[in-house]
């Protein structure tokens, strides 16, 4: 059984304790014993898990981050990170009262305390990271942690108030990747009717556009530009979507001028009053966490799990710990979880307006609530911090501005070299395709302004080119991730 009910009428003090209590029984049963990565750290730098009792007392602890888990020379380093118990291990360190229960248990249900160990530590599924610049990196699943993927899966399912009745289709790209499993295993869970077609790649728009209307849930959970394109789609050829009550977008960021231009065509095709629903999550979560309903102009902040982590705000520079509220990077610690487990790990995710906590002014549920505004401070140091003729910009200030003229219908954002040349100047080019009557001279005009005003980086050209060429350009029908920012420079 979930205890989220009981979860989200807990005081601040009372979710504290239970973090405390939850994060000194985790260390001192699991991590320290069965983990050889954190075995090898704990007795190295001589911290004795006994004494990691509170949250603040997590500072002990050094952070890890996505190279940690890669190592330049081995590959195999993420299992390190996987709990690895044996029958010494766990008489060692289980508490006699708990290895007595399981005999027990084993004795009346009959099943072996092999198989029961098994279930909870074996890894028997897995997805990985999709970083662009590094190598893929696994993270596994028991039966254990798959159960955890229902739970915040059906939480979510309770948080986007999707009734038993109502039918769902999950648009996620169909891959090793945790969005669409998380939908996949959530439906399960909360008994919804889920048709999870794989996307945009797997059964194509007019695939997509079919089932739908064939179908017509009441909630559609995607990734935001493929959603976008679908809802447009159906907009082009006239259909009625007036069945669409909810829109839960995943795996990017959701602005509100986002959800206020969806909302807009989604109500042209009656589909009034639609409640669109962020998400967060990262692999190395193996799970995600959501909005409640507000306005789409809101955010309710996405609601977190307290029994099942704990997150820090810290300082990207100096590694301090900021408090709960403060703007800073993202740092995750798991309370309950086995497989692949990570204490502080630094998410590379930067957050303005921190996690608050008291009732939340939307649902009224009690749990911690970390604010909508992530940005990745990875990509920064990827791509999204980019010399662009020779002046660092921060690429997603382009994204900003473009997505914000009502005039742009689909846009696309290209840096190049003269002639294809290494070593020569860099060039910008904007691809547009406006909405239907604009005047183009007076929006190329509009666009070289707000780039320039925001940026200081003016484009070389802006291209405006028919729909169909701009969903090839930017992979909308064939890739996972569309190519919203297209960095075609050789290297020299
Ligand atoms: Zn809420």
């Amino acid at each position: 059984m979930d205890s989220w009910r009981g979860i989200t009428s807990l005081t601040y003090s009372q979710i504290k304790d239970l973090q405390n209590q939850r994060l000194h029984s985790f260390i001192n049963t699991h991590v320290y014993p069965f983990s050889p990565y954190y075995t090898k750290l704990f007795d190295e730098k001589k911290i004795n898990p006994r004494h990691i009792r509170t949250r603040e007392d997590l500072k002990r602890i050094p952070y890890i981050s996505k190279s940690d888990l890669i190592g330049k020379d081995n590959p195999q380093k993420f299992k390190d990170f996987i709990l690895q118990p044996d029958k010494e291990k766990i008489s060692r360190y289980w508490p006699k009262s708990r290895i007595l229960a399981r005999a027990l248990k084993s004795m009346l249900l009959g099943h072996h305390l092999q198989e029961d160990l098994a279930k909870e530590f074996r890894p028997v599924f897995m997805t990985f990271t999709t970083g662009t610049t590094n190598a893929p990196v696994p993270f596994m699943y028991s039966r254990y942690d798959l159960d955890n993927l229902n739970v915040s899966g059906a939480r979510m399912v309770g948080l986007f108030d999707i009734k038993g009745d109502e039918r769902i289709m999950n648009l996620f790209p169909f891959a090793p990747h945790l969005a669409f499993w998380q939908v996949f295993f959530g439906a399960i869970e909360a008994d919804l009717f889920a048709l999870s077609t794989g996307g945009g790649k797997v059964m194509g728009t007019e695939g997509n556009l079919t089932a739908l209307l064939r179908i017509k849930p009441s909630a559609i959970l995607g990734v935001p530009s493929y959603i976008y394109h679908l809802v447009r789609y159906a907009q082009e050829k006239g259909h009625d979507l007036s069945f669409l009550k909810k829109i839960v977008l995943g795996a990017a960021k959701v602005t509100s001028a986002y959800k206020q231009k969806l909302s807009e065509m989604l109500s042209a095709q009656g589909a009034k009053n639609v409640y669109i629903f962020g998400t967060y999550g990262f692999t190395e979560a193996r799970t995600a966490w959501a909005e409640c309903p507000a306005e789409n102009h809101l955010s309710s902040g996405y609601h977190l799990y307290p029994d099942k982590e704990i997150f820090e705000i810290i300082d990207p520079e100096t590694g301090e710990v900021k408090d709960d509220g403060a703007d800073g990077e993202l740092v995750y610690t798991s309370l309950d979880s086995r497989t692949s487990v990570m204490l502080r790990y630094r998410t590379g995710d930067f957050v303005k307006g921190g996690i608050t906590h008291g009732p939340c002014p939307y649902c009224g549920r009690q749990t911690l609530r970390l604010s909508s505004n992530i940005t990745r401070l990875s990509d920064n140091k990827d791509i999204q911090l980019s010399k662009v003729k020779g002046t660092l910009v921060n690429l997603s200030h382009f994204a900003e501005v473009l997505s914000g003229i009502p005039q742009i219908n689909e846009w696309q954002l290209e840096i190049r070299k003269h002639k294809n040349d290494p070593y020569e100047v860099d060039e910008m080019v904007v691809y547009v395709t406006p909405q239907p009557e604009v005047n183009q001279s007076a929006l190329s005009q509009l666009i070289k302004d707000k780039l320039t005003g925001a940026t200081e980086v003016s484009p070389n050209e802006i291209k405006f080119i028919p729909l169909d060429e701009m969903v090839k350009r930017l992979e909308l029908e064939t890739a996972n991730k569309e190519k919203r920012i297209l960095d075609s420079r050789p290297k020299a």
